[in-house]
């Protein structure tokens, strides 16, 4: 949010906590502009990548087969600027190995999405017509034409300076919590593992949060948009922009071909969702393998950083010390990429006021049941899709705390290559299904607790009792039977404190901390990562890290 970082000096030793998809992009991209400058990547375990691991588990049959579960997120959007960026990276860090990118196309099945309703059945998201009116007679979708009705003439804000909720924002501007508790709070779930009641609503949904304020009306807001959007069409029709800002800054200042990265955003649009053959992981580990090949990066593994404090002997200078005792103290400028707890446990020694502000932060534990059935698909036909989501007007049935279910294997069913070579060579997709014919199988990720998970007796921290909870809700939501859920494969993981919950009022919190840091350090350290991007997705993370590159450099 602080944009007046200064530049590094010439030659510069950076330190970057923390090697996960922000700490690898984040070098990837300051090594690009600035090869002079020295970067070390701090990474507390023995592995990069962090929240993306695309784990490899051997299957006890014949053949010795190997199966993949996604841990963390598994796909990208294809409309999302950040894509662009890291699937024009791939040119860079990928062409020459087996970096293929699957996509599925907009008529795919995998696009369906599913919430489960209060009779515990699950009802597809209204994505045509004939799905709206399905999902109006549904329980969930009660009252959802009443809200939408005389929207425009509800109150505004009590004080709209102020943030809020994203339930309160929503229960206001529709009359009732049924659009809030019904949908949003699913798909809340679904993002951030939060709670809508708790969330701000500037920072998860500010063009709803600003539309509100300017137009007091999200219909107002939107006839607004139509309007304007006509108006400058007639004025100048020809004069679109070859590139959206966000896009225009990345390639020019890494001096990318403009008509190729304006083609790659265009074509990337069909796709909904984008994959990779071989995981997710493929992509930070290619993002390593290249940093690796530089004289001028240095990866640290396996050792946490302690602490981060001034060089009393030399006060430009950073000391990082780790686990083990190690100090490391010559660093121009220190970049934080880990969440702002543990930034704040890092900076308890030189900072404690700072510390504390730090530890404000709560991040949600989000524990991760995958299921793998071998030759057999057990996912009903009408329920093949991305995946359901758990609306918390479900809650007194859903005790496990379930937050969502994706239907892994119906995506990678759908999955088709978008051969890269070719498209950067030929700049044509290619149509041809080289896929090997997929063989039949379930694979299913049962996601569970995020901000529900509160207490540590919770029975979902016991890897047994997490796996029946997540048999119990594939029995009853899916029909899939005992015995199949019995004759599966089982992975069981947790991501504790992985994704920072966005506090109301968590912009202004951001902007105080960063102005602390500015104060104290003098541009001497920067805060990426979750804590500090616009939402916890890749996409985001991945423009955030190329934007600070860019503001050191
Ligand atoms: C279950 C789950 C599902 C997700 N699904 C999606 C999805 O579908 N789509 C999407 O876009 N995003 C998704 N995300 C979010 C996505 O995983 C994150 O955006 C991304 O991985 C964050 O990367 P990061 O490098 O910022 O943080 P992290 O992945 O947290 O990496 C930080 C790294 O710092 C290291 N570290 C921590 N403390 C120290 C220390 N003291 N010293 C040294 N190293 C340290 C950690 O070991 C870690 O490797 C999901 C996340 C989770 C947990």
């Amino acid at each position: 949010m602080l944009k007046s970082v200064s530049k590094l000096p010439s030659n510069a030793n950076v330190a970057v906590i923390g090697g996960g998809f922000t700490g690898l992009t984040f070098t990837y991209f300051l090594n690009k502009l600035r090869p002079d400058v020295k970067i070390t990547i701090f990474e507390g375990q023995n592995r990069t990548g962090g929240w993306i691991e695309s784990k490899r588990l051997q299957l006890n049959d014949n053949d010795n087969n190997v199966i993949r579960f996604e841990k963390g997120p598994r796909t990208l959007r294809g409309v999302s600027d950040g894509t662009v960026l890291m699937v024009d990276m791939l040119e860079e860090i990928g062409k020459d190995t087996e970096a293929q990118l699957y996509h599925i196309s907009k008529n795919a099945k995998a696009n369906k999405q599913f919430l489960l309703d209060t009779n515990n059945r699950l009802i597809q998201v209204p994505n045509s017509l004939k799905t709206l009116l399905k999902f109006s007679f549904n329980p969930l979708g009660k009252g959802l034409y009443k809200s939408l009705i005389g929207e425009w003439k509800r109150n505004g804000p009590a004080n709209p300076q102020m943030d809020e909720s994203v339930a309160s924002l929503l229960t206001r501007r529709f009359g009732s919590d049924q659009i809030s508790k019904n949908i949003m709070s699913a798909l809340y779930r679904g993002i951030y593992a939060g709670d809508v009641k708790a969330l701000s609503a500037q920072r998860t949904c500010n063009r709803m949060f600003l539309n509100d304020r300017k137009y007091g009306s999200f219909t107002k807001a939107i006839w607004n948009n139509i309007f304007h959007k006509k108006s400058k069409k007639e004025i100048d029709p020809s004069n679109s922009p070859l590139l959206n800002p966000r896009l225009s800054i990345y390639q020019k200042a890494f001096h990318r071909d403009k008509t190729k990265i304006h083609e790659l955003a265009n074509t990337l649009k069909n796709y909904p969702l984008l994959g990779f053959k071989n995981g997710i992981e493929t992509f930070p580990k290619l993002v390593r393998q290249y940093l690796e090949k530089s004289s001028n990066v240095n990866i640290h593994c396996g050792n946490p950083v302690s602490s981060v404090i001034k060089n009393k002997k030399d006060m430009n200078k950073l000391i990082v010390e780790l686990q083990d005792g190690k100090l490391y103290d010559t660093f121009d400028h220190v970049r934080f990429t880990i969440n702002p707890e543990a930034i704040g446990q890092i900076m308890n020694k030189q900072d404690v006021s700072l510390s504390k502000e730090l530890s404000k932060v709560n991040s949600s534990t989000t524990v991760v049941v995958s299921y793998y059935l071998p030759n057999k698909n057990v996912i009903k036909k009408e329920y093949e899709g991305f995946g359901f989501l758990v609306p918390s007007s479900t809650d007194k049935s859903n005790l496990g705390k379930v937050l969502g279910v994706v239907f892994d294997s119906c995506v990678e069913h759908s999955f088709k290559p978008l051969a890269l070579n070719k498209f950067f060579d030929d700049n044509k997709t290619t149509q041809t299904e080289i896929r090997e014919k997929a063989k039949e199988y379930t694979k299913l990720t049962i996601m569970l607790g995020g901000y529900m998970l509160k207490n540590k007796d919770d029975p979902l921290f016991d890897r047994s009792k997490a796996i029946d909870i997540a048999k119990k809700t594939l029995h009853n939501v899916m029909d899939i039977s005992e015995k199949d859920l019995d004759q599966g494969l089982w992975d069981y993981s947790v991501a504790t404190n992985s994704l920072p919950q966005y506090f109301v009022g968590y912009d202004d919190w951001q902007k105080d901390v960063e102005k602390k840091f500015k104060d104290n350090f003098d541009n001497q350290v920067s805060l990426g990562g979750m804590g500090f991007a616009r939402t916890p997705s890749l996409s985001d993370l991945v423009l955030n890290n190329c934007q600070a590159s860019i503001d050191l450099s």
